[in-house]
Parts: C-alpha cells; sequence; structure tokens
C-alpha cells in the first residue's frame, strides 16, 4: 500500500492561521511581532527564500524587515547591523540569510544576535539549551520535521530514528529533539559504513543530505516514516529531495513530498519563534 503522504504545505496553512490569532490578540496589547532579515550578497536562491519569508511575514501581520547588504560587505559592518537591531524594541526576530558571502566567518555573525531574538535558532546558546533540555529557541527545519511526525501520530518513543546528516542547523538538531521525544537514534554523515543497512532498520529516517534520490525504496523499511529535509536541483530545473520519492512512497508508511514537506513547515515555524520572541 502506497505510503501516508505528510503533507506540510496544508499543515503549514493551518499553522499559520492558528499564528495570524496569537498576532492579533499581541497587536492588540501594542506589541506587533517583528522580523528582520539580513541578506547579504545576491545568491539567487537566498532571495526567494527571503522573499518567502517575508511574505508569510506579511500574510499574517509580522511587521518585516529586509536589509540587503552587498557581497563585499564587512563582518564588522554585518555584526554592527545586527548590533543596531538587538537594541532595536521593535524587532522580535533577527534572521541572517545563509549562506554568508565567502570571505565572512558566519559563526561569528551568528554569535553576535541576542540568543532571544535568534529565531533561527543556530546561536550557540540556543543550541546548548537544546543539548541540555532547556527552553531556549528551536531551530525552525527540524521542529517543523517534529511536526510532521506527530502530528500524523506517527510512533516515537522506543523506536528507531535515523538521522542523514550532522549539520547544526538541520541533522544535529533533529537528532536531539527525536531524543527528546524517546526514540533511540542514530546519526549518519558522509563517512558512516553500511549506510543502507543501518537506513533500513529505521521506523523513522530523515535525509538532510543534499544528494539527491540517495534514499533508494531497498534503503527503507516497509511502514517507516520517512522525512525528506533535502532541497535539490535537477538538471531539468526541478526540485528534487534526497529520497527517490515515487519508489519509496511504495514501500514506506509515511513520507514527505519535495516541495510541499519540510520546506512551508520551516517557514512556518520561523513564523511560530518570532511571535514566542514578541509574547515574552
Ligand atoms: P550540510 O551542512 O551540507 O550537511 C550535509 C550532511 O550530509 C553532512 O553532515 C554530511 O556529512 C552528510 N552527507 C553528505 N553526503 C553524504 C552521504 N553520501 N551519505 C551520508 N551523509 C552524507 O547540509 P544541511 O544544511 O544540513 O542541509 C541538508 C539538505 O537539507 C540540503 O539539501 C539543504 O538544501 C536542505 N535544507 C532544507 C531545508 C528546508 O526548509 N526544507 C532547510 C535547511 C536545509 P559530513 O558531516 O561527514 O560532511
Amino acid at each position: 500500500m502506497a505510503a501516508k503522504i505528510l503533507d506540510g504545505k496544508s499543515l503549514a496553512a493551518a499553522t499559520r492561521a492558528a499564528l495570524k490569532h496569537k498576532v492579533d490578540a499581541l497587536v492588540q496589547r501594542g506589541a506587533r511581532p517583528g522580523l528582520a532579515v539580513i541578506l547579504a550578497g545576491d545568491d539567487p536562491a537566498s532571495k526567494v527564500y527571503v522573499r518567502n519569508k517575508t511574505l508569510a511575514c506579511e500574510e499574517i501581520g509580522v511587521r518585516s524587515q529586509q536589509i540587503d547588504a552587498p557581497a563585499s560587505v564587512t563582518q564588522e559592518e554585518l555584526i554592527e547591523r545586527v548590533r543596531k537591531l538587538n537594541a532595536d524594541a521593535t524587532v522580535h526576530g533577527i534572521l541572517v540569510q545563509l549562506p554568508l558571502p565567502k570571505h565572512i566567518d558566519g559563526a561569528r555573525v551568528l554569535e553576535s544576535i541576542a540568543p532571544a531574538k535568534d529565531v533561527d535558532g543556530f546561536h550557540e546558546a540556543n543550541l546548548g539549551a537544546l543539548m541540555a533540555g532547556r527552553p531556549g529557541v528551536v531551530p525552525c527545519t527540524p521542529l517543523g520535521c517534529m511536526r510532521l511526525i506527530e502530528h500524523a501520530g506517527v510512533p516515537i518513543a522506543g523506536r528507531h530514528a535515523v538521522v542523514l546528516g550532522r549539520s547544526n542547523i538541520v541533522g544535529k538538531p533533529v537528532a536531539q529533539l527525536l531524543l527528546q521525544k524517546d526514540a533511540t537514534v542514530t546519526i549518519c554523515h558522509s563517512k558512516s559504513r553500511d549506510l543502507a543497512a543501518i537506513c533500513a532498520s529505521a521506523d523513522i529516517l530523515i535525509a538532510a543530505v543534499g544528494r539527491a534520490k540517495l534514499v533508494t525504496a531497498p534503503m527503507v523499511k516497509p511502514g517507516a516514516c520517512v522525512v525528506d529535509v533535502g532541497i535539490n536541483r535537477m538538471p531539468d530545473g526541478k526540485l528534487a529531495g534526497d529520497v527517490d520519492f515515487d519508489a519509496v512512497k511504495e514501500v514506506a508508511g509515511w513520507i514527505t513530498p519535495v516541495p510541499g514537506g519540510v520546506g512551508p513547515m520551516t517557514i512556518a515555524m520561523l513564523l511560530e519563534n518570532c511571535i514566542r520572541a514578541a509574547a515574552r
């Protein structure tokens, strides 16, 4: 039987509708949430991502401002921008769109964001809080993956979750969130051996690698929940995930499409983080 589709587009729409009520209540209190997005350079994909984020803000009444910097911007200039936003009471969330131009140490810029305004959840203070199981801002994409899994009622406790990828923005935090929900978690990366066998033992498989169709049907346990974070541009211009969707959907119990799965949930979780920051 074909897998159930974890429809990120409709769950994200429902999430945004619920968030709009929270924004309306905050506006009544005179505290309209505000997001500032810094875009350095002219990466076309980044421009699209930033546009989607600011449009999503407008849709639910979050004030958004985009700060464009040329590719030649210096690290100090960017950090100065962030400092000004840290001090601006109308800005509750600050997001620095990645990747930054190559001459800039992205980690230094991210660390300059006040942790309470770090709505991407990439600051070491927030990543540390996640690791320690303390309150903090949770990165948007991992949070979106968990919402999709939980909304579908996929059992997590005691199940084997395999995460492909160990980045600070997706792989490691999603592994931590699954561990918090009592999964037994395995994290794989480019040096992992027997990837196919490890994947085939997963009840929940999260693919966050950036290699088109890396996960094939024989690598998936029948009935497993497969969450595809990957976004890969194919030679024909179409988008593909890290999972061979057409083949894997015949084996899996649940699966996210690309596009329309994790991507829309990432933006919805960004809004949620921003509104939570404004409500503090
Ligand atoms: P990243 O920083 O490049 O990390 C990729 C990870 O995959 C690394 O840990 C790498 O291992 C591992 N890897 C690479 N090749 C592998 C292989 N053949 N087998 C097993 N593991 C392998 O990427 P990222 O930022 O985490 O993003 C991952 C993907 O998700 C990308 O396609 C990105 O565009 C997408 N993404 C989507 C969203 C969304 O909203 N949908 C958000 C963020 C990212 P090493 O550590 O050993 O190098």
